[in-house]
């Protein structure tokens, strides 16, 4: 069999040889670009590019068989397969200037959609909640302010599809507007203006949407794209074209997840409850959450030992773009981390250990270092 050459193996996958070099190190193969490398580690080299090691038997000139090296690209993309990949419900953040009304309308539509007789009712406080419309559902954040939405986006977990954006049409645009309007385009969020109040007198949508337009925030009427819609959370008008126009809009933006992958969520609260231990509150993002799945999240380790929807009542799974309850942690997790599945507790617990011994590390450096500079600085 001829030999494996580098920089030829290189060349087959459409790289530099530099490249396949650094990647062999990593291996500990320490070679030069003209020299061979055993099948072994060009099969590992290729996996690594996403291509597939193969020796194959061909046919060439004079009947001469001759076998030679090539690398084939994998038949299935390495993204997540289409056929796999379901719609899920839009994940809705509610933001706006203080007392502008972001906790009426997230009360107001929980209270429309969820019958009082249901187990928990609405009653208790939840991160998150799901509601259907007209057989769609729509995940709204039940935490409204900038907080939260950017903490999140900082540890990583970037779970809101739209923001709704809650202007008084009493009041106008007040700083944290712009705040959660800066917030909201840096994240590249679809916003969604509710110009809300609309019951009172001096209600007045014509010079919310001037000042939006000012702000760069062109509303349809005004010849931009920025859908918006008139809305009272205290009388309720409007609040049925506001869900209507979210469940559109996450139409358009195609929302997909794959619910047979591993499961993955992304932690909006976390608590420690009498009783209950560490539990935290969480939007599954992909895959099927279920009860007795071990997971990693951060530096800890845990696994699911019961799951609790918004209604307060206990589920066997959940599914991306829903939010729950989850019961199982070994300590309180930090929001904006994710949950991850493992295969076993015991790979769980390992990860979690080496996930811990690095932080203390790199706490203990922090401490060396601030310790130096106070040395220094005192001289
Ligand atoms: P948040 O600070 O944005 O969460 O605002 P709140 O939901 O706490 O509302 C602030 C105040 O505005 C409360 O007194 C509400 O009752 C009142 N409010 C909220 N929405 C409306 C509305 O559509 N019309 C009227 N008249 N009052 C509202
Ligand atoms: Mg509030």
């Amino acid at each position: 069999k001829p030999p494996i050459i580098v920089s030829e193996l290189a060349t087959r996958m459409g790289l530099k040889p530099f490249r396949l070099l650094a990647d062999l190190i990593k291996l500990q193969v320490f070679v030069a670009p003209h020299q061979a490398i055993e099948p072994e580690v060009a099969v590992k080299v290729c996996e690594m590019h996403g291509f597939t090691f193969e020796r194959e038997k061909r046919e060439k000139g004079g009947g001469v068989h001759k076998v030679e090296e090539v690398v084939v690209e994998p038949e299935a993309p390495l993204d997540e397969p289409e056929d796999l990949l379901q719609l899920r419900p839009p994940i809705i953040t509610i933001m706006g200037h203080v007392d502008h009304g972001k906790t009426s309308l997230l009360d107001y539509i929980r209270k429309t959609k969820i019958t009082a007789g249901e187990a928990g009712g609405i009653t208790q406080h939840v991160a998150a909640y799901k509601v259907e419309h007209e057989g769609k559902p729509i995940t709204f954040i039940d935490t409204p302010g900038h907080a939260i939405f950017s903490d999140m986006r900082a540890r990583g977990a970037d779970i809101t599809d739209i923001v709704v954006l809650v202007v008084a049409a009493n009041d106008g645009i007040m700083p944290q507007t712009l705040e959660a309007i800066e917030h909201a385009k840096k994240a590249k969020k679809t916003i969604i203006v509710a110009i809300n109040k609309i019951d009172l007198p001096t209600a007045n949508s014509m010079r919310v949407k001037t000042q939006l337009a000012e702000k760069g925030l062109q509303t349809v009427d005004f010849g931009g794209d920025v859908e918006f819609v008139e809305i009272s959370a205290l009388t309720g008008a409007g609040i049925p074209d506001l869900l209507e126009l979210l469940a559109l809009q996450a139409e358009v933006l195609e929302l997909k997840a794959n619910p047979k992958g591993n499961a993955r969520a992304a932690i909006i609260e976390a608590r420690v409850q009498p009783g209950r231990g560490a539990t935290a509150s969480v939007i599954v993002e992909t895959g099927t959450l279920k009860v007795g799945t071990p997971f990693i999240c951060g530096p800890f380790a845990g696994k699911v030992k019961s799951l609790i929807n918004d209604r307060g009542e206990q589920i066997k799974e959940a599914k991306p773009g829903t939010p729950v309850e989850v019961i199982g942690f070994d300590e309180m997790p930090n929001v904006g981390d994710e949950l991850v599945e493992m295969d076993n507790v015991r790979a769980a617990q390992k990860l979690a250990d080496e996930r811990q011994l690095d932080l203390r590390n790199s706490r203990l450096k922090m401490t060396q270092k601030s310790r130096m500079e106070d040395l220094f600085s005192n001289v």
